[in-house]
C-alpha cells in the first residue's frame, strides 16, 4: 500500500480535500482502479457489456434539416440512444464492474436528475450488487418516474431532506454512507467530481464517447469537426467527448453550462465559470458558486442534471489553459433548443443536452459554415412534465 495518495491534479485543480475517515477508502480505490483498468480481462468484460448490454457504439446523426436552416454542418453524437437513456451507463457499468472485482457487495450512489441513480440501479441489477441511491427531495419530486424506475430495478431510494434538497446534499449523504461501511461498499460517484481518484475514474469510463465520435466523424466526413459542443453539469459527458480531441489543436471545444434565469447579479443559475471562482467542495478544488463568505450559493436550472454549484476540476484546468471555452444557455434557450430539435430532427432530447443545442441556435452567426458536433447526452422522456409545465407558464394558462 502506498504511503501517500496519488495527488494527481489537473493543473492546480482537483486533489484530495477529504476528512481522515475517507482517506483509507480513497487509497484502496486508487490502487484497485489502477490495477483493474490495466487488466485485459476487465477491459474485455466491460467492452462486452458496453456493446451487448448498453448498445454501443451509439449512432452519429447528421442533422440535415437543422444544418440547412442554420447554415452550418450539424452532427449529433447520440448518447440518448444508450440503454437507460443517457451517457451515465458508461460510467456505472465501469464502476460497478470495478466494485465487483474489489469484492464489494453494495453500491451507494447519489443522483440529481435521477439518471445516475437509474444507471447505477441498472448496473447493480445486472451484476448482482445491492444498490442504495441518495436523492434530494426536490429532485425526487421533479423526477418521480426515475424514482419508480430505480425501485423497480431493485434499488433502495433514500430521499434527502437537508440543505437545498438537491444533488449537493445527496452527495454529502452518499459519502457519509460510504465512510460508514467502506469494506462492503463502493461509492459510485456520477460525474467527474469529488476527491481523486473519482474525476479520473469517471473520465476514463466516459472517454468511449469521444473515441467513437472522433472515429465515426472522420469516417463519415473525411475530416474532424471544427467545434465540439457539450453541456456541462459536473462535466462527465463533456470530458468524455472532449478528451480524445484534446491533441487536435484545431478542434474548438465548447462546454455549455446552465444559465438558469440569467447570469446577471442576483439571478440564479449554475454557470460556474461565468459567476464563480475557485474553492473547495466535495473534496476537490475547482470553480464553484460561492458568496463573499465562502458559503455555497443556491443554484437554479430547469434541468436537474446541470443544477450543481461546482464543476469537474479537469474543466477548470481546460478553462484556465483556454483549451476549452465555457459558455451558458438559459432555461428559455434550452427549451427552445429542445423544441427545435424535436420539430426539425425528430429527437426529444434531455433538457441538459438541450442547453448545447440552445447555444448552437444562439451562436448560429459565429458557427456559419462550420462542422459542429454536439454531444446529445440523453433523451427527454424524463423531462416531459417539466417541459409541459414550462409551456403552460409561458402561455399564461
Ligand atoms: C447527468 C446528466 C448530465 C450532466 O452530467 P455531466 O456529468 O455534466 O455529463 C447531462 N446530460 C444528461 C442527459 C444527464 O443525465
Amino acid at each position: 500500500m502506498p504511503t501517500t495518495l496519488d495527488t494527481t491534479r489537473f493543473g492546480t485543480y482537483g486533489g484530495t480535500f477529504a476528512p481522515e475517515t475517507l482517506m483509507a477508502p480513497l487509497f484502496e480505490l486508487d490502487r484497485e482502479w489502477k490495477r483493474w483498468t490495466n487488466d485485459a480481462a476487465f477491459q474485455a468484460e466491460l467492452a462486452d457489456l458496453l456493446a451487448n448490454f448498453a448498445g454501443r457504439p451509439t449512432a452519429l446523426t447528421h442533422a440535415k434539416r437543422l444544418s440547412k436552416e442554420l447554415g452550418c454542418e450539424l452532427w449529433l453524437k447520440r448518447e440518448d440512444l444508450l440503454h437507460t437513456g443517457a451517457h451515465k451507463l458508461n460510467n456505472t457499468l465501469g464502476q460497478c464492474l470495478l466494485a465487483q472485482r474489489m469484492g464489494k457487495r453494495r453500491v451507494v450512489a447519489e443522483t440529481g436528475a435521477g439518471q445516475h441513480g437509474v444507471a447505477s440501479a441498472t448496473a447493480c441489477a445486472l451484476l448482482g450488487l445491492e444498490c442504495v441511491v441518495y436523492m434530494g427531495s426536490v429532485d425526487a419530486a421533479r423526477q418521480r418516474m426515475n424514482v419508480l424506475r430505480m425501485e423497480l430495478l431493485g434499488a433502495t431510494v433514500r430521499v434527502v431532506e437537508h440543505g437545498q434538497k438537491t444533488l449537493k446534499d445527496a452527495i454529502n449523504e452518499a459519502m457519509r454512507a460510504w465512510v460508514a461501511d467502506p469494506t462492503e461498499t463502493h461509492y459510485a460517484l456520477g460525474s467527474v467530481l469529488g476527491p481523486h481518484p473519482f474525476p479520473s475514474i469517471v473520465a476514463g469510463f466516459q472517454e468511449v464517447i469521444g473515441r467513437e465520435a472522433r472515429k465515426e466523424f472522420h469516417a463519415r466526413t473525411g475530416k474532424l469537426p471544427d467545434v465540439v459542443v457539450a453541456c456541462v453539469g459536473g462535466g462527465s459527458n463533456a470530458i468524455g467527448i472532449f478528451r480524445p480531441f484534446l491533441p487536435d489543436a484545431a478542434v474548438e471545444l465548447v462546454g455549455v453550462e446552465a444559465g438558469g434565469l440569467g447570469v446577471g447579479k442576483g439571478q440564479q443559475h449554475a454557470a460556474r465559470f461565468a459567476g464563480g471562482e475557485p474553492g473547495v467542495l466535495h473534496g476537490c478544488y475547482t470553480y464553484l458558486l460561492q458568496d463573499d463568505d465562502g458559503q455555497i450559493r443556491p443554484t437554479h436550472s430547469i434541468s436537474a442534471g446541470l443544477d450543481y454549484p461546482a464543476v469537474g476540476p479537469e474543466h477548470a484546468m481546460l478553462h484556465d489553459e483556454q483549451r476549452a471555452r465555457y459558455a451558458w444557455a438559459t432555461d428559455d434557450e434550452a427549451l427552445r433548443g429542445f423544441e427545435v430539435l424535436a420539430e426539425r430532427e425528430g429527437i426529444l432530447c434531455a433538457l441538459e443536452s438541450a442547453h448545447a443545442v440552445g447555444w448552437v441556435l444562439r451562436e448560429r452567426a459565429e458557427l456559419a459554415g462550420k462542422r459542429v458536433l454536439v454531444n446529445l447526452s440523453g433523451r427527454g422522456d424524463k423531462d416531459l412534465d417539466t417541459i409541459a409545465a414550462a409551456r403552460r407558464a409561458k402561455d399564461g394558462a
